[in-house]
């Protein structure tokens, strides 16, 4: 199977060899790849060339990949699959610490790779359609935190929004204040479960503003479920 060619990959390796057999690899599995020699051309790599994945060798001179992998992660969530020398148990949790997705230990075969840059991304977008949730026309990106109902934006307070994820996140379920009061307003809430009803009012008004058909009904005696009405 061949990837879409507009998959960039970020190669980020400071072995020449190793790094053009990469790219060779990569460019004839069908992706973009770019190499970068050290941590701060894969920094500025990473800010201006919007790739899918980084291929990030740990051992780089100045910066090493550790730093890099941790200074990538404070602004993006770009997967990042590690190439490590040594194959120790402290190396891999350091990795995996510093925010790397996954981690390959040298030598490898450019066959594991690219089985390992596949499965690496496959994860990343099953992660990334897990973070937005579709039911009858109203679309929440959980990352971005937006909600919009066929196109249109729905403004809502940051309380309203979790509110709303939680019971998306469970569709169909009748969900219980005590549920919803631990999953939305966690400890830091006080007062009865009346404040869920208020809440449950503001977000309905809001969703009929936008043209959305009720979806949130009551459930008699338990609490609230996010569903069609029938
Ligand atoms: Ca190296």
């Amino acid at each position: 199977m061949r990837a879409n060619h507009s998959t960039r990959v970020l190669v980020v390796e400071d072995d020449p060899d190793i790094a053009s057999a990469l790219a060779l690899e990569l460019d004839h599995g069908g992706y973009e790849a770019r190499i970068e020699r050290d941590g701060p051309g894969a920094l500025l790599s990473a800010s201006e060339w919007p790739a899918e994945l980084v291929v990030l060798d740990l051992g780089l001179p100045s910066i090493d990949g550790i730093e890099v992998c941790r200074r990538l992660r404070r602004h993006s969530s770009i997967p990042i699959l590690v190439l490590t020398a040594r194959d120790t148990v402290e190396d891999r949790v350091r990795g995996l610490d510093a925010g790397a997705d996954d981690y390959l230990t040298k030598p490898f075969s450019l066959d594991e790779l690219m089985a390992r840059v596949r499965s690496t991304l496959r994860r990343a977008r099953l992660r990334e359609e897990g973070e937005r949730l579709e039911y009858a026309g109203l679309l929440l990106d959980a990352r971005a935190r937006t909600v919009d109902y066929q196109g249109r934006s729905i403004e809502l307070t940051p309380r309203e929004f979790d509110l709303l994820e939680f019971l998306m996140r469970h569709p169909g379920q009748a969900m219980s204040r005590d549920s919803i009061l631990a999953g939305v307003w966690e400890h830091d809430f006080l007062g009865g479960s009346n404040v869920i009803d208020v809440y449950i009012r503001y977000l309905r008004r809001k969703l009929h503003e936008h043209g959305a058909p009720p979806l949130i009904q009551t459930v008699r005696a338990v609490g609230y479920a996010f569903r069609d009405s029938e």
